[in-house]
This record gives C-alpha cells, sequence and structure tokens, in this order.
C-alpha cells in the first residue's frame, strides 16, 4: 500500500497511486513500507535485465499479477534499446560509467518511461477504471521527449507536455516539436522549468479543475517523477550495475560502492536510495549539481533557499531549483514525521526556503555527499576525460564526474564508484564541442552534430539524423495563464470527447 509524505491521505493501492501521481492533500505517494529484498545479491547478478526488473517491481506493485507486470516489463525492453542492451558499462579504473542512454530518446529517463505507460495502462484495468488518463508533463528538455515516445498512441491515454520555451536545447526542442502521434500536445511555455513545473502542480493540485476533467471522462495525472512508477524502473539498473560490477570479480560480496548522480528533480538519485533500502550495500550518495546548486547548499547547510534565480547552463536537464523528489527522502529520513514534512514545505512554497532539524541534517550526511560544478568545469572534464581515456562524456555525466574528482581529492576515499551517465553526447553536440576546443560561435547543434560525429568518428544516433527536416508538429507557444486552456482544448473539454 501507499501513503502520502503530507499525512493527510488514506492508504492507496500502487495503481491508485500511479493512476493519479500526486495524494489529495499535495503530498508525495511512498510505499508503506520498503523492506530488503529476500533474494541475495549473487542470485540477482545472475538474472537478465528484464527478470531482475521483475523481481523488484514486484516488491512496489503488489496488486499487479505476475502476468501482467512481465508483459509490460518484455513490452517496454525491447528493441527500441540500441543492440538490444537497455544499458551499458565503461570502466576508467575504480570509475564505472552506468551509461543510461541508449534508449529512443537517447536519455536515462527512457529506462523508466518506456515502462510506465504499460504500467498506468494495466493500473487503469486493475482499478476498474473507466475515465481515460490525461497526462500532464513539465520538462526541463528530456522527460518531454521520452513521455511522449514512452506513450505514443498507447490507447486510453493522452499526454500534453510543457517545456520553457528558451530552457532546452534545440536539438531536445526538434525532438519535441516534430513528434508525431495521435495523443500528444506540445506547448512552449514563456518562463523556466519551474514556471512549468508549478504550472502543472497547480493545475493536478485543484480540485475544481480535476472534476471537471473527470466529468468529461479524464483523470488528471503526470509523468514526471514526483509520479512514484517513474521511480521503480530506475531501481532496477542500480542492482544490474552492480551485479555487474560482481559478476566481473571487480568488487567483493557485499563490497559497498558509491553512486554519483548528475541531479535535478532528484528522481534518479532517489532511486539510488530506495535501492540502498532494498539491501544494495552503498557506501555515499554523490549528489552532483550544476551552477543552480541548491542541493549542494542543503546538503551542507541545511537549509533549502530557492530564492535566487535560475540559471540557464550546458547541462539544461538539472536547471531546476525545486528538486519534488527531495520531500519523500526527508519523510523517509525524519521517520516519517509528516507534520514537520507539510510545514518544511508550506514554508517553501509560501517563505521561499525551509531549514531541517540537526538531528535530520546529520542523518542526511551520514548517507549523501554533495558538490557541484560550474559551466566550464564541466567542459574542461569533457575535454581531459576525452584526452586521456578517449571517452566521450555528455554534459550532465561531465558534471557528476567533476564533482566525483572534487570529492575524491578531498577525502581520498578510493571506494568503486558507480557515475550515472545520464545522456548521449550527441544530445549536446556544441558543448562537447567546446570540451573538443572547436569553435562553435557561429554553428548551430545540427551542424555541430555532424562536425562531432566527424571529430570523433562516432555515428550520429539513427533519431537525431535528419531531425531538422522533419516537419514541425506542435508549434504552441504559451504564456502561464493560458496553459489550463490549451489543455482544455486538447482534451475537448465542453466539445465533444473521447474520440
Ligand atoms: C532528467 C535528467 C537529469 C536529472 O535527473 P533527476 O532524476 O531529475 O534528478 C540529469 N541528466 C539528464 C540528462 C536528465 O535528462
Amino acid at each position: 500500500m501507499y501513503k502520502s509524505t503530507r499525512g493527510y491521505e488514506k492508504l492507496v493501492s500502487s495503481s491508485y497511486a500511479i493512476i493519479n501521481g500526486l495524494a489529495e492533500d499535495k503530498g508525495l505517494y511512498v510505499p508503506f513500507k520498503i523492506h530488503k529484498l529476500k533474494n541475495s545479491l549473487e542470485y540477482l547478478a545472475g538474472l537478465p535485465y528484464e527478470e531482475l526488473a521483475f523481481c523488484i517491481l514486484k516488491e512496489f506493485l503488489d496488486d499487479f499479477c505476475d502476468d501482467d507486470l512481465r508483459d509490460c516489463i518484455y513490452k517496454a525492453y525491447d528493441k527500441k534499446f540500441e543492440d538490444n542492451k537497455i544499458l551499458q558499462i565503461k570502466s576508467i579504473s575504480n570509475t564505472h560509467f552506468l551509461e543510461l542512454y541508449h534508449g529512443p530518446t537517447l536519455a536515462f529517463k527512457d529506462v523508466a518511461l518506456c515502462l510506465f505507460p504499460y504500467l498506468l495502462n494495466k493500473a487503469l484495468i486493475n482499478n476498474k477504471q473507466k475515465e481515460n488518463i490525461l497526462i500532464l508533463t513539465a520538462t526541463s528538455g528530456d522527460t518531454g521527449k521520452a513521455a511522449l515516445e514512452g506513450f505514443s498512441d498507447i490507447p486510453r491515454i493522452k499526454i500534453a507536455v510543457l517545456y520553457p520555451k528558451d530552457g532546452t536545447s534545440l536539438i531536445q526542442k526538434l525532438q519535441m516539436i516534430t513528434h508525431r502521434s495521435n495523443n500528444s500536445l506540445v506547448i512552449s511555455l514563456n518562463g523556466n522549468f519551474d514556471d512549468a513545473q508549478n504550472c502543472i502542480k497547480n493545475i493536478l493540485n485543484d480540485s475544481k479543475i480535476k472534476k471537471e476533467f473527470n466529468d468529461n471522462g479524464f483523470i488528471l495525472s503526470s509523468a514526471n517523477s514526483i509520479n512514484i512508477g517513474r521511480l521503480f524502473p530506475q531501481i532496477v539498473y542500480y542492482f544490474y550495475a552492480y551485479g555487474n560490477l560482481l559478476n566481473k570479480n571487480i568488487i567483493k560480496h557485499n563490497e559497498k560502492i558509491n553512486i554519483v548522480v548528475p541531479t535535478g528533480n532528484f528522481g534518479n538519485i532517489l532511486s539510488a536510495y530506495y535501492a540502498k533500502k532494498l539491501g544494495l550495500p552503498i557506501n555515499k550518495l554523490i549528489c552532483a549539481s550544476n551552477e543552480n546548486n541548491v542541493l549542494f547548499d542543503f546538503i551542507n547547510t541545511g537549509i533549502y533557499d530557492r530564492r535566487r534565480i535560475l540559471k540557464v547552463t550546458n547541462s539544461p536537464s538539472m536547471d531546476i531549483l525545486i528538486s519534488s523528489n527531495l520531500e519523500r527522502l526527508l519523510y523517509d529520513l525524519s521517520n516519517e514525521d509528516s507534520i514537520l514534512i507539510k510545514n518544511l514545505m508550506n514554508s517553501l512554497e509560501i517563505q521561499g526556503f525551509y531549514e531541517i532539524p540537526k538531528s535530520l541534517k546529520e542523518k542526511l550526511n551520514k548517507i549523501f555527499y554533495s558538490d557541484f560544478a560550474t559551466e566550464k568545469e564541466s567542459i574542461n572534464a569533457i575535454n581531459k576525460v576525452y584526452k586521456n581515456f578517449n571517452y566521450l562524456m555528455d554534459p550532465h555525466t561531465a558534471v557528476a564526474y567533476s564533482v566525483y574528482e572534487k570529492y575524491k581529492e578531498k577525502t581520498k576515499d578510493k571506494t568503486q564508484t558507480i557515475i550515472a551517465s545520464t545522456a548521449s553526447p550527441f544530445k549536446f553536440p556544441k558543448t562537447i564541442l567546446q570540451g573538443l576546443n572547436v569553435n562553435t560561435s557561429n554553428i548551430n547543434d545540427i551542424e555541430a552534430l555532424n562536425i562531432l560525429s566527424k571529430k570523433t568518428t562516432l555515428p550520429i544516433p539513427t533519431s537525431l539524423k535528419n531531425l531538422d527536416k522533419k516537419p514541425i508538429i506542435h508549434n504552441n507557444i504559451c504564456p502561464k495563464d493560458k496553459v489550463l486552456q490549451a489543455i482544455e482544448n486538447f482534451a475537448h473539454i465542453g466539445g465533444d470527447l473521447l474520440d
């Protein structure tokens, strides 16, 4: 069963939590309890990815029958992934890059968003729901296309994606506005990512709006990582990576590892924390921020302060000031003190900041370490790693790598370490070229793709080829106060419904 972090809601089933996304009391759904896995790490290390996913998801989706769950997993993880491999691991001495970007949109979000729509579709059936679903998603660049792709023509589900007009890379934007499917709407918002996320949260938290959509046959929900169903598939790859290191004898039975995660909304690193609760031996979880270093400040001072200007950086998927999933971590670390959580989150919303009690901060620092990297530092890291190891990192992974280098320098820790490698370098070709000392002042992303491919002799990923020649399907630009109307029109509220 699932409960809300803010403590005002009854227990609900996993299907209900997945369908509804956010709890009524505005909290986030969390599992009632997370138990250690019964299977040994050695056993898990021997499983193919799909069966490992089954073992782990089974823990959380207790109202899904085994056949249904397997069906979802096998449909999600098929030829959509390069070489039929969900992920790849590349090692440079004690550092292991967990490449999570070999899916259809070249970002780690594919791993969850290829599976999530199937889970949602089954959840509708489990819950005997008559309504259809309208998914609302805010994106800082990668979620949008991954969600559009994952939900493409899935029965009974429509999807609307909201992205900040100037907040994504050209390639990310083209990926979204050229997306063709029968059930999608893409809106460009006059605002930044936090505005987009707030816009969606405000709609999802408004009982009047929700009722209006309900009366017209739609349940509103979210595919952002505020939906607990997004997080479970991400736990799987940390176990898989651990098993891979075990199988290669890089680590011994029960040896602890570090995991470094380039962090934005705190979903990916929270999944690693849940993996730890399930029994994965983790020494430190290293939270890497870019110059929007709210999380770095928070983990080091105990004060979360969003009162600052959001900077658009070369790692745009981390340009976030409000990391929603932190709420789930604080709930867990505070022994589920929902009154504290409610007060903290109210203070964040109204005053723009909060400070956690000292005892809570101590617990946080036992597990989490955080630092940040500037744009320049991440470009230097791209340069250094390519020069020394002939390995190409994307700007987000480069932030993680820089932070990890600083961590090693400071702590002299020699623990085997996994770096979550979250996007293909080809998604951010201009930044990568800057890392390779190529002047990019007069070229755009598309030209940069070709130059990057020539220079490194790596092929351009198929899904990015001819991106600039595809017809533009979506060209809506909205101010904040017109978003709801655009979504209503898309769902035909007031008009004829449910085609
Ligand atoms: C979304 C994203 C992140 C941040 O992940 P969170 O789960 O939001 O913390 C990092 N890198 C890339 C490439 C992303 O797309």
